[in-house]
């Protein structure tokens, strides 16, 4: 190394609970090695496999560097070079027309390619605000299991997860942790070593199924059959904290009377598990205490998915777990962040207008759709940024279908050339975590970190804030927040109360204050600060107010036609579709694979390596089969989330997918998909 190099403190944007705090190493102007901070308790100093090469995904040969204009047909990927004048005066020619007409034919399209409150929804939503564009429900991820939550415990909120290495017994549902939430997987290891019993429900044997005592590999969307049964038990054998039932929850006798429903025979049978498994785990967790369970986002991706996670947060407070630092539920700790959106996002530059809102999990068939006095005006753009919805979406034949509209005007902010900048109009080059200034909060832990910028923008690459910024000056706009410098927003993210903005500075993260065992003595952030079992506010919405079991849209046996169940959990390598062009990461992961059950492949004439077809009424897409334990017998796991076109045939695992929502928070349902596998030729 040189007298050039210097080190960066900064914080992982991706789309993880575990929120690492970086640190980057820079040589000459290069970043040449990302690791963790050990300073940073959470992060320990570790980084998962993908940020480790940050670096490499930062300098890759493929990084766009110019700002491009499309030259083939939508889809083709051929571009040329412009200027960033030229891309910004079309943009704004080309937004400032459409609006003149009607400013919600403009839709703004992101998620978490950062999950950052300045580089995702500060200048961005700001000028959107300010347009009139249609708003946008974003739900692709999280929708059902957080107004699950939001229905149950008042918010986005749960234990500490630092105590989970204290806890007695670990229940992690529905999560691979040590694919996708690595530091938590750190500690239920050392719970492990302490004596924890650790228990894993998911239909697919992960590798962290593998490793954990129990492993319940229940049917795809039976989750709240196996929680109500767990109620059961937990009721008819006085396994209950009725004191704090008494004290801190809503809804008791009603839901007593809905989880007598459930006998373990019923669930065993709707879960397809042995009623054994029901019994001994609802025996463990009303007699073990302090019990912990870790809740993850998969299992709310069918039909029944916030009732599920209702029904799943229904159970500490059922035994006091909450008691207990060590005891309670995480599904994700985000809503304990005390953000100033509307600061950062600026509703007030709507100045009374309120423009219609589009769910992000229907863009396939809201690309296709006409104006109507029910759905407004026809989409006429799209500016995508943190977000690759071709290769993402559910249902992809319509989603690609839609973004090949000649008629359709879209931008993308982009790092790489992905499906979705395939179809771009107009393509911008952006930076990358390691070039700008962002702030992050966590629904993993409750630290705020701070991101430096290490190196300066690669290539003519702009900051998102940047761009919008730019375009806000061609659009005229004048309000004062258009000048705000990204320092500046990073600054409006807290009050300083809450978050010493200094701190940040000075050692890149900072700690919220909230007691060990926040909900110990209730204080729920519901309207009845109770633990609420019955909420009236869905009954008020004409639903049920008790949590219950919703079968899938496609329930497995429903369909001769297509009799296996598909679920699309990420290949370990990749996070949804990103680090897939990363040629070290894509070289572990081989190629799209499709994993399925000695008994499922053999009764088709499939056998270990084979190509396989996988297809249902939506579509079809060919990929690898592996056949082994890490599918249950009826159930496939299609690995993705691949890029359509390094896949076979251009296609990946969401053709097949379903744009149908779930019950609560309007959110996909992808792994609530029926489908039939069979063997298909080499060559497309
Ligand atoms: S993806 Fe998750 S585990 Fe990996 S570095 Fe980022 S926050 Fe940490």
């Amino acid at each position: 190394m040189t007298a050039e190099t210097l080190t960066v403190r900064g914080a992982c944007p991706h789309d993880c609970p575990d929120t690492c705090a970086l640190i980057t190493t820079v040589d000459n102007g290069v970043a040449i090695k990302v690791h963790g901070n050990p300073e940073h308790r959470h992060t320990d100093g570790v980084l998962c496999t993908k940020v480790s090469r940050y670096a490499e995904r930062t300098h890759h040969a493929e990084r766009l560097l110019t700002p491009m204009r499309r030259t083939g047909p939508k889809g083709s990927g051929r571009f040329e070079p412009i200027s960033w004048d030229e891309a910004l005066d079309t943009i704004a020619t080309r937004l400032g027309g459409i609006a003149s007409r009607d400013p919600q034919a403009v839709l703004p399209y992101s998620y978490a390619g950062t999950m950052g409150l300045v580089q995702g929804e500060s200048m961005a939503a700001r000028f959107f605000h300010r347009l009139g564009a249609s708003l946008l429900d974003r739900t692709i991820c999280a929708a059902a299991g957080g107004e699950g939550l939001v229905q149950t415990l008042g918010a986005k909120v749960g234990m500490k997860v630092e105590h989970f290495a204290r806890a007695k017994l670990i229940v992690i549902w529905g999560s691979n942790s040590i694919g996708s939430n690595l530091h938590f997987w750190k500690l239920a290891q050392q719970a492990k070593r302490d004596g924890a019993r650790l228990v894993c429900i998911d239909p697919r044997r992960t590798e962290t199924a593998e490793k954990c005592h129990e492993h319940i590999a229940l049917r795809p969307g039976t989750d709240a059959a196996l929680a109500l049964a767990l109620m059961h038990q937990l009721i008819t054998n006085g396994w209950l904290d009725h004191d704090y039932i008494r004290d801190h929850t809503l809804g008791f006798e009603a839901l007593r009377e809905r989880a007598l429903q459930w006998p373990p025979e019923r669930a065993a049978a709707v879960c397809d598990v042995p009623v054994q498994q029901i019994i001994d785990l609802a025996r463990a967790y009303g007699t073990t205490k302090p019990a912990a369970i870790r809740l993850n986002y998969g299992m709310q991706r069918v039909r029944g998915g916030g009732n599920a996670v209702r029904a799943v947060a229904c159970l500490p407070a059922l035994v006091g777990a909450w008691r207990h630092a060590a005891g309670g539920v995480l599904l994700s700790s985000s809503g304990q962040f005390p953000v100033e959106r509307a600061a950062l996002q600026r509703p007030d530059l709507l100045a009374g207008r309120q423009p219609r809102t589009i769910n992000m999990s229907t863009i396939g068939d809201d690309l296709l759709r006409e104006a109507s006095p029910a759905f407004g005006p026809k989409i006429e753009a799209v500016v995508v940024y943190n977000s690759n919805p071709v290769a993402v979406a559910p249902e992809s034949g319509k989603v690609v279908r839609g973004f090949a509209r000649d008629d359709l005007f879209t931008v993308v902010l982009e790092h790489f050339r992905t499906d979705t900048a395939d179809h771009a109009d107009i393509l911008l080059p952006a930076t990358t975590q390691l070039e700008h200034w962002d702030i992050h909060t966590s629904y993993g832990h409750t630290d705020v970190l701070l991101n430096r910028p290490a190196i300066a923008p690669v290539g003519q690459s702009r900051t998102n804030t940047d761009v919008f910024r730019a375009l806000a000056r061609r659009m005229g706009f004048t309000e004062p927040c258009f000048d705000d410098d990204d320092e500046t927003l990073c600054r409006q993210a807290f009050r300083p109360d809450v978050i010493d903005f200094q701190q940040l500075l000075d050692q890149g993260f900072a700690t919220l204050k909230m007691p060990d065992a926040p909900y110990a003595n209730g204080g729920f952030p519901t309207p009845s600060g109770r633990c609420e079992f019955f909420s009236a506010r869905l009954q008020a919405q004409g639903l049920d107010g008790l949590p219950d079991h919703l079968p899938n849209h496609e329930p497995a046996g429903s369909s001769a036609a297509y009799p296996l169940a598909m679920i699309s959990p990420p290949a370990r390598n990749f996070l949804n579709s990103s680090f897939v062009n990363v040629q070290s990461l894509r070289d572990i992961e081989g190629e799209p694979v499709l994993e399925m059950h000695p008994a499922d492949a053999s009764s088709r004439g499939i056998g270990d390596g084979d190509m396989v077809r996988v297809f249902n009424d939506r579509g079809e897409y060919r990929c690898r089969v592996k056949v082994g334990a890490r599918a249950r017998r009826g159930v496939v796991n299609g690995l993705g989330i691949w890029w359509r076109k390094l896949g076979p045939d251009g296609t990946n695992v969401n053709e097949v997918t379903s744009q149908r929502l779930t019950d609560l928070g309007r959110g996909p349902t992808f792994y609530d998909c029926l489908v039939e596998v069979a063997r298909a030729g080499e060559a497309a």
